[in-house]
C-alpha cells in the first residue's frame, strides 16, 4: 500500500516545531507532582492539547477531569497550561485544594492585561475562539466586560458602550495573518483602540507559523503533527491551506493517508507546540521508507525560551 506514495523524494522539516517552553513546563509540572506526591495527581482539563501526552501521563497516574467538583478533597490539583478563570481559583481555594498552577506565563500575561484594561474602565475585545479553555479563562477575568471577537464579521458587528474606550487582547495561539485582518477592522471602527504593549500571540505560535510558511512554499503537501483540539496546530493547517498548499493534521504517523502523498514529491512536516518531538521522528522515519532520499530541516529561527517551574515544585 505504501508503494502508491513512492513518488515522495524529499521531506522538509520546519524549525521551530513541536514543544514550546510553556508545554514543556506544564508537562514537567505533572511529572514532578507525580514524583513528589505520588499518584493520583488530578489535572483540571487536558494539561496540554495532545492525545499522546495525555495518554502517557494517565498511564503514570495523572487523572484528567473537566471540573474541580470531580476532584476529591485534599487531592493534588494541577491547572492546565491554558489558564483558568479567577472563579476557578476561588473555588479551589474555598475547598482548600493543594493547587499547582501550570498556566503558561504567556497566558498569565494576557490575563494581567485584561485586568489592567478593565481596571481603566475599557471595554475589552478578546480576539479568540469560543469554547477554547484559554479564552474561557481570559473572559472569566471580568465577566460581562470582555467580549469575544472570533473573526472579521464579529469585528464589523460588535457594538461597544464607548468607542473611545476600547482595548483588544488576543488568544496566544491564533494565526498571525488572520488576527491582522480582524485588527484592521477594529482599528478602522475604533481609532482609539489600545492593545497590549507586546503581542499576545506567543513566540512559539508566531515562529511555527513563519517557519511553516517558508517550508510550505516549496512543498507539495504538508503534514502537521498535532491533535484536533490543539488551537496552534489547527492554525498551522489553515495558514498552509491559505497559501494554496494542501495540509493535514495527524495525531501520529498512523493517521497519514497515503492518498494524500500520491504523486507528491516534497512533503513539508511540522508539529504544533503541544506535539511531542518523538511523533515527528516516527512520521519522518515512515516517510523515509517511501523512498524519500533527502530529509532536511528549514530553520527560520532558533528558540531559547525556558520558564521556571512553579514554586510548589521548585522548592525542596
Ligand atoms: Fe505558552 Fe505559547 Fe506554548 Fe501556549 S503555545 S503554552 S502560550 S508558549
Amino acid at each position: 500500500e505504501w508503494a502508491e506514495a513512492s513518488t515522495v523524494r524529499e521531506i522538509v522539516l520546519a524549525a521551530p516545531r513541536s514543544f514550546c517552553a510553556g508545554v514543556e513546563r506544564a508537562i514537567s509540572v505533572v511529572e514532578q507532582a507525580l514524583d513528589r506526591y505520588g499518584p493520583p495527581v488530578y489535572v483540571r482539563k487536558q494539561i496540554v492539547h495532545n492525545v499522546h501526552v495525555i495518554a502517557d501521563l494517565q498511564q503514570r497516574g495523572a487523572v484528567f477531569v473537566d471540573e474541580l467538583t470531580e476532584i476529591p478533597d485534599g487531592a493534588v490539583t494541577v491547572f492546565s497550561a491554558h489558564g483558568v478563570a479567577p472563579s476557578v481559583r476561588v473555588a479551589a481555594a474555598d475547598r482548600g485544594l493543594p493547587v499547582i498552577d501550570a498556566t503558561c506565563p504567556l497566558v498569565t500575561k494576557v490575563h494581567s492585561e485584561a485586568r489592567r484594561f478593565v481596571g481603566r474602565g475599557n471595554t475589552v475585545l478578546l480576539i479568540g475562539h469560543a469554547g477554547h479553555e484559554e479564552t474561557e479563562g481570559t473572559l472569566g477575568e471580568a465577566p460581562g466586560q470582555i467580549t469575544l471577537v472570533e473573526n472579521v464579521t464579529d469585528a464589523e458587528r460588535i457594538e461597544v458602550t464607548d468607542p473611545d474606550r476600547v482595548s483588544y487582547l488576543v488568544q496566544t495561539t491564533l494565526a498571525v495573518d488572520e488576527v491582522a485582518g480582524v485588527l484592521d477592522v477594529l482599528r478602522r471602527r475604533f481609532p482609539a483602540l489600545t492593545g497590549p504593549s507586546s503581542d499576545d500571540i506567543c513566540y512559539a505560535t508566531t515562529n511555527r507559523q513563519a517557519a511553516l510558511r517558508e517550508v510550505a512554499a516549496a512543498a507539495d503537501v504538508v503534514l502537521v503533527v498535532g491533535s484536533a483540539n490543539s488551537s496552534n496546530s489547527r492554525r498551522l493547517v489553515e495558514v498552509t491551506e491559505r497559501g494554496g498548499i494542501p495540509a493535514y493534521l495527524v495525531d501520529d504517523v498512523g493517521d497519514v493517508d497515503l492518498r494524500w502523498l500520491a504523486g507528491r514529491r516534497t512533503i513539508g512536516v511540522t508539529a504544533g507546540a503541544s506535539a511531542p518531538p518523538r511523533l515527528v521522528d516516527e512520521t519522518v522515519a515512515a516517510l523515509a521508507g517511501l523512498g524519500a532520499h533527502a530529509v532536511r530541516e528549514h530553520t527560520t529561527r532558533t528558540e531559547d525560551v525556558h520558564f521556571t517551574l512553579p514554586k510548589e515544585i521548585r522548592t525542596p
